[in-house]
């Protein structure tokens, strides 16, 4: 390590030099309170910005050492200080000096879900965040002075503002740690209650529009459980709270357009992580193993066994692995939720805004006039009961156009004003009524679920005259090597830097395990069980800040969705 000073004297050294002499300040330098690394210096004004990392002794921070004494603790209060660094960064670092990226900083920006995230790294003794800066230049020339103002004044300011007790908010940081903390108990109680989701009591769940995530404030009923399917829970910091529980089994939520049933399942989607305080969803959890379901035509797929929802397509081809470049509707939602199976999904969400009406639903009239013999499609409302009973996976679908699911609903909620009731025995009494005019298509069993094996060498990360070339572009896009895999199919992927570390974390995939023989789902576990033990750093061979956990069904969903994939 190296003193400070040293920094200075080799900015002013390179002062006015071309930018390649930037080089010369990489290394670690002691700022008295805390340690700056200059971990990689970019090579240009316009290349991707340099990678630092400011590293403060824990005893110099001074935060209430309960904030880290657990795993999840430490996970939402790394998340907090990333905020409070980010937040800081905003109000202290001026920017713009000079051309291109010149005076930028940047850390990770989490939204209103807490994800575990390399951004900042709290261990025994010390805390680490971990950022990005645009090195300021003129042309190609350095400007040193600008560079020592952002390293020696703005730097120093962000981590006093944000890495220390006496200026971070002692109560909102406690609130937002032990908000989190009560999630996950939350979550890890729903099992044995029988439940698959709870929705808190007065839990605000509809958003300020389609692309701000934050609360609806103005207007916004809060949620209020029906009487009978209330449930109360016992959190350790909350204490005891009450909301409406999501039992095992087939659930419908029904109701007029417009009445909130999608926005009741988009938070039961994001329920399976954590909220910041405020977010009006930090009553809401679902069972860590839901995905949502949706139809994406035009997707590829590669030998996967469809069925048990669709036979005897046109020219015999195969469902039992079926295979193609430009799904159907139909054919992309059955491998959506096959795939999702493998993976050991226990609950389906699914939308009829974002299903295939066929795929759903086939009427008594339509199974008159097109006889079984010409339908390749099993509908869903005949399997579903069965994949609950073979298999033990619950369904929660919004259902607002078709009564009949009626017949195989286990619960019926109906959303009316955005206040769910609890409208079960009236929905079986219909269906009682109106008894089967229609014919169960759905056999005997669900079916068998074919976990298949991926072959190893069709993943290929190289690039022109790179080997290992791995990008996330924005939320939804990852290019490995030179195939570039779409993931806008899939909700329940909320942050790029997820879609990062899953670019990652199939790479680790392929090297380490695809040639093992493994399953995808049991090479896919392998993977995380090394990023348990070795944290998200272990996915790439530098340091970087800008990973975020994903769950293994969006991992497991990018693999499923690379064009180049072959399975065994
Ligand atoms: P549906 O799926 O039943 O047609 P949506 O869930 O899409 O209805 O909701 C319709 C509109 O109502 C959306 O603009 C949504 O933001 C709003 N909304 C949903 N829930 C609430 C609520 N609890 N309070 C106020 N507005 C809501
Ligand atoms: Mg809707």
């Amino acid at each position: 390590m190296k003193p400070k000073d040293e920094l200075s004297r080799t900015l002013k050294r390179i002062d006015r030099k071309g930018y390649k002499a930037y080089k010369d300040i990489a290394g670690v330098y002691d700022f008295g309170g805390y340690i700056l690394a200059v971990d990689h210096v970019q090579g240009d004004p316009f290349a991707a910005p340099s990678r630092l990392c400011v590293i403060t002794p824990r005893s110099a921070s001074r935060f209430s050492p309960d904030l880290f004494s657990n795993r999840i603790r430490l996970t939402a209060a790394a998340d907090f200080l990333t905020r409070s660094f980010a937040r800081a960064a905003k109000q202290i670092v001026r920017g713009n000096r000079g051309i291109g990226k010149s005076g930028m900083v940047g850390v990770d920006r989490p939204g209103q879900e807490v994800l575990p995230r390399n951004s900042c790294v709290i261990g025994e003794d010390s805390i680490q965040v971990r950022f990005v800066a645009g090195l300021p230049a003129a042309g190609r020339t350095i400007l040193g002075n600008e560079a020592q103002a952002m390293l020696f004044e703005e730097i120093p300011h962000i981590v006093e503002a944000s890495l220390r007790a006496g200026s971070v908010d002692a109560g909102a940081f406690r609130e937002h740690v032990d908000a989190v903390e009560d999630q996950e108990a939350l979550r890890e109680r729903l099992d044995d209650m029988g439940l698959v989701a709870f929705v808190g009591d007065g839990s605000i769940l509809p958003r300020r529009s389609g692309v701000d995530d934050r609360p609806l404030t103005r207007d916004a009923v809060p949620f209020q459980s029906p009487e009978s399917l209330r449930v109360s829970v016992d959190l350790p910091h909350r204490g005891t709270v009450s909301g409406m529980g999501v039992p095992r089994g087939v659930t419908l939520i029904v109701g007029g357009g417009f009445h909130g049933k999608s926005t009741l399942l988009t938070a039961l989607e994001r329920g399976v992580y954590p909220h910041v305080p405020g977010d009006g969803r930090e009553l809401v959890a679902t069972a860590p193993g839901a995905v949502k379901i949706r139809a994406e035509d035009g997707r590829y797929i590669e030998r996967v066994n469809i069925s048990p929802f669709i036979t005897n397509l046109p020219h015999g081809r195969d469902t039992g692995a079926f295979s193609t470049d430009n799904a159907s509707g139909s054919t992309s939602q059955a491998a959506n939720i096959i795939e999702s199976l493998e993976m050991g999904a226990k609950t389906l969400l699914i939308d009829e805004d974002t299903s295939a009406t066929n795929f759903m639903i086939r009427d008594e009239r339509m199974q008159e006039l097109i006889s079984k013999e010409k339908e390749p499609i099993t509908p869903f409302v005949d399997k579903v009961k069965k994949l609950h009973r073979d298999h033990g996976v619950s369904t929660v679908l919004v259902m607002g156009g078709s009564g009949d699911y009626f017949d195989v609903a286990d619960t019926v909620i109906a959303m009316d004003t955005y206040l769910p009731r609890d409208v079960s025995d009236r929905a079986a009494e219909i269906a009682g009524r109106h008894a089967a005019v229609r014919t169960d298509e759905g056999g005997e069993d669900f079916g068998e679920i074919t976990r298949r094996t991926p072959v190893p060498d069709c993943f290929d990360p190289s690039r022109g005259r790179r080997d290992v070339k791995i990008d996330a572009k924005g939320l939804h896009k990852i290019l490995y090597g030179t195939d570039d895999i779409d993931l806008s199919g899939m909700s329940q992927l909320i942050d790029e830097s997820q879609t990062r570390a899953i670019g990652a974390i199939i790479h680790q995939y392929a090297t380490r395990y695809a040639t093992r023989g493994l399953t995808l789902a049991d090479g896919v576990r392998e993977v995380y069980r090394d990023m348990e033990e070795k944290g998200l750093d272990d996915l790439v061979p530098y340091r970087t800040g800008n990973l975020a956990k994903p769950r293994i069904y969006e991992v497991a969903g990018a693999i499923n969705r690379m064009r180049t994939l072959s399975v065994k």
